[in-house]
């Protein structure tokens, strides 16, 4: 299976950007660590391409969370990216089997998307969008426009036989600071070209190939060809450091219960165990109540 990565590239004039994303191994491991088949995994899917988007133009340094809570048969989906072009993310289902009439597979509800600054002691950027049409390329579209002001087209593009992923794929054109008219036209013209060209990207269609079909009028320069993929960065002491939290007394009461505490990462279903030993030694680092 090819690597996935994402490539960027910008108009010559420097007035339009755009970045595709090959991303059929990195949907593929999330997959697989999540046990996930057919629908719930063409979800995680979007929701994973739609943060790799989101990270692949932050800033060096940050972190961006997506945030999607839909009615459809997915509850929530959460993803965090990192513009070093790793990502990681999870799905929580819904009771129901379908998305309400007139909507896309992830319903109506609301799209976030939280930017942490690297430096330490800047608040977060958070913007929240309703999700219009229940397609996340779409709603993220609409999210550029009205969170960032940024007239942007978003498509992506997951298809799975079972647990097996055939393509994986998105793109994002944006229309820089100084766009012309034309050029604002032009992305108006390819919101729905995008989606078609995000569905290419199966074993044979390159992010670059693609990418210059999009920028046909205009010649454009490669900026960046980068490895993306899954990666989760949990530990057993990111565990402990959230279990400190719940406080001393809860911790001593988990403590007197004379059982071993076990949590499962969201992200990686990596099972870690705290011991009773060390439930001890925990509360006794905690001033905290
Ligand atoms: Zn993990």
């Amino acid at each position: 299976m090819k690597k996935s990565r994402w490539v960027k590239c910008i108009s010559s004039q420097g007035t339009t950007r755009g970045v595709a994303i090959e991303a059929t191994d990195y949907v593929q491991k999330a997959i697989d660590l999540h046990g996930l088949v057919d629908e719930e995994a063409v979800r995680l899917g979007e929701a994973l391409i739609g943060g790799m988007i989101l990270a692949s133009y932050a800033k060096f340094g940050e972190r961006i969370n997506l945030n999607v809570r839909g009615t459809g048969q997915i509850k929530q989906a959460l993803v965090d990216g990192f513009p070093e072009g790793f990502a990681r993310g999870y799905v929580v289902k819904n009771d129901i089997s379908a998305a309400p009439e007139g909507y896309g597979p992830w319903g109506d509800g609301l799209l976030s998307v939280l930017r942490t600054k690297g430096t330490e002691g800047q608040p977060p950027y958070i913007g929240t969008v309703p999700m219009a049409t229940g397609h996340l390329a779409k709603d993220l579209t609409f999210y550029w426009v009205q969170s960032e002001q940024v007239p942007s087209a978003v498509g992506i593009a997951v298809s799975v036989e079972g647990s097996k992923v055939i393509e994986a794929g998105g793109f994002l054109v944006q229309a820089m600071p100084g766009a012309s008219e034309k050029e604002l036209e032009q992305i108006e013209k390819h919101i729905v070209e995008v989606g078609d060209l995000a569905r290419r990207f199966g074993a044979d269609a390159e992010p670059t190939q693609l990418l210059s079909e999009f920028f046909q009028d205009s010649t454009f320069l490669l900026l960046e060809e980068k490895e993306i993929g899954y990666r989760c960065e949990c530990s057993l002491e990111k565990v402990e450091r959230a279990l400190i939290l719940i406080g001393k007394r809860e911790l001593i009461s988990l403590r007197d219960e004379n059982k071993d505490v076990e949590v499962n990462c969201d992200f990686c279903r990596k099972l870690f165990t705290v011991s009773v030993t060390r439930l001890g030694e925990l509360s006794e680092q905690t001033k905290r109540d």
